[in-house]
C-alpha cells in the first residue's frame, strides 16, 4: 500500500442522494421505485438516517399478482 492509498478518498462508487435531506450518502437505502412507461423506471434512495422516516412505496416486482 503506498501513502495515496491511505490519504486519498476512496472513488464514489455506491453513492446516491437522499431524498429527505438531499445529501449524498455513500450508504444508501432504496426507499421507492417509480414505473415509467418510457424508460427503466427510478429508484428514490434514502441515508440510512432517514429511511426509517421515509414512508415506503413499492419496488420492482412487488406489485406482481400472483408472486411468483
Ligand atoms: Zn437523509
Amino acid at each position: 500500500m503506498t501513502i495515496d492509498g491511505l490519504t486519498t478518498p476512496p472513488p464514489l462508487g455506491n453513492v446516491a442522494v437522499c431524498v429527505k435531506c438531499h445529501c449524498l450518502t455513500a450508504t444508501p437505502v432504496a426507499v421507492r421505485h417509480i414505473e415509467s412507461t418510457s424508460g427503466p423506471g427510478t429508484t428514490l434512495w434514502a441515508c440510512p438516517e432517514h429511511a426509517a422516516s421515509v414512508a415506503p412505496g413499492p419496488m420492482p416486482g412487488e406489485l406482481v399478482w400472483p408472486r411468483q
